[in-house]
């Protein structure tokens, strides 16, 4: 009689007396054991729903389509496109293979994207890490050295991206990081029997750390002030890193390269065919290694890929065409004051060959357009009664305001 009385495990129906703890509930009860394995059963779950959620993330987005989504934001830039796209559609499909030992592990495809400055490399990473709803963040190398030297140690890139994280570790380790200006931290072969190159080859070496997916101690709020702060464990095995530099004068080695590997009499044949205005194209992993990053460093970047110099035709295509184009932006904000604006026949090609004549690339466009626009974004929010319905920006309009500011300064005498 007294037996059955005793409280029982609702789930394996085990006595009180045969567990630890029973933890009651308003109709049942359940033990220790039970518990520990309901732990379980939910961590597995919800790790499955996780590469579930990312499988159906990557059944939205096949290559074509992330092509698709950066077309919308960037102009040209063509082949640079194509390749992003599969590479950051492998590293999904490699986010969601599950791990089981007989399977072929599918390598990261980390990818240097080289180009001059200003041609859309850092607007290529940001749309992707955007289109695909990851945190993502900027690092600089030129900041970078060993550690122990001044500068930033290169766990300050993951200090940055813990923050764009919203310190959700977890998120942060399926992140993008992009890092510019890695021609900055190629070796200095003169100097290199003289003084250590801390900011060069050091920095390369402790790249490799951050590169090989390994997990690393990292300072959360970045920097060395805070020798206090405990370090977050963040593990690189999943991040994807994507480097830009404009490598300047590689365009030589590229065509030293080329003009060797062709001997003899097709060596005229060949430059025939070779593209002299936008030697990029070519770029091999070999042209990186005379540049002077280190092997070890290139070999963990398998994807290499180039950005087009940007020609006039280019430029007045950014202005207008993508989602959030110069031109759309001020038309917007002019609708908000309920005047429609526009822009005369002539006004963009005129921005144009400013911004190629100050060479100020597709970053100048904006800073034109500011010198343009002031005067009426200044003017037209407090016209009450005489608030135009109507603003024609005109070619004439342009270059007045244009001279009247600090920025016709610039031009190249
Ligand atoms: P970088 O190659 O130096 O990283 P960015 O990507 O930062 O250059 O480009 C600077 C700005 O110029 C961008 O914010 C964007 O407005 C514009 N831009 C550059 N290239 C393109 C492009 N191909 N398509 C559209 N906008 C571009």
């Amino acid at each position: 009689m007294k037996e059955k009385e005793e409280i029982k495990c609702s789930f394996c129906g085990r006595k009180k007396s045969e567990v630890n703890i029973m933890i009651g509930g308003l109709t049942g009860h359940i033990c220790d054991s039970c518990v520990e394995q309901a732990v379980k059963i939910v961590e597995e779950e919800s790790s499955s729903r996780v590469r579930t959620s990312l499988n159906a993330d990557l059944n939205l987005l096949r290559p074509v389509e992330i092509k698709r989504h950066l077309d919308q934001y960037v102009i040209g830039q063509n082949d640079a496109k194509k390749t992003m796209s599969v590479a950051v559609y492998n590293h999904f499909k490699r986010l969601t293979q599950a791990v089981t030992d007989d399977e072929t592990e599918i390598e990261k495809s980390n990818v240097i994207l080289v180009g001059e400055t200003g041609t859309g490399k850092t607007l290529i990473a940001k749309t992707i890490a955007r289109i695909l709803n990851v945190p993502f963040c900027i690092a600089d190398a030129t900041v970078l050295t060993e550690a122990g030297y001044v500068g930033e140690d290169v766990e300050s890139i993951l200090s940055r991206l813990l923050q764009a994280a919203n310190y959700d570790v977890e998120a942060a380790e399926r992140g993008i990081v992009f890092i510019d200006e890695i021609d900055k931290i190629a070796r200095k072969s003169d100097n290199a029997s003289i003084t250590r190159d801390v900011s060069g080859e050091g920095v390369q070496q402790a790249l490799l750390k951050l590169l090989e997916g390994a997990t690393i101690g990292v300072p959360p709020q970045g920097g060395r002030k805070h020798p206090e702060q405990k370090l977050v464990q963040v593990n690189t095995k999943n991040i994807l890193f994507i480097c830009g530099g404009a490598f300047d004068g590689i365009s030589r080695q590229i065509s030293k390269r080329l003009n060797t590997q062709a001997v003899g009499y097709s060596t005229q044949e060949r430059n025939a065919e070779l593209d002299q205005t936008n030697m990029l194209q070519y770029i091999s992993p070999a042209d990186l290694r005379s540049f002077g990053l280190i092997p070890e460093l290139i070999g963990r970047f398998p994807v290499l890929t180039h950005l087009n110099p940007l020609t006039a035709e280019t430029l007045i295509r950014i202005i207008q065409e993508p989602k959030n184009s110069l031109v759309k932006q001020y038309i917007k904000l002019f609708e908000m004051e309920g005047v429609k604006l526009s822009f005369e026949d002539g006004v963009l090609d005129f921005i144009v060959e400013k911004a190629i004549e100050f060479k100020l690339g597709a970053r100048g466009l904006r800073s034109i357009c500011e010198a343009i626009m002031l005067d009426a974004m200044f003017d037209i929010p407090s016209a009450e009664e005489d608030k135009p319905e109507e603003f024609i920006v005109t070619a004439a309009y342009a270059k007045e305001k244009l001279n009247n500011s600090g920025l016709s300064r610039l031009k190249v005498a």
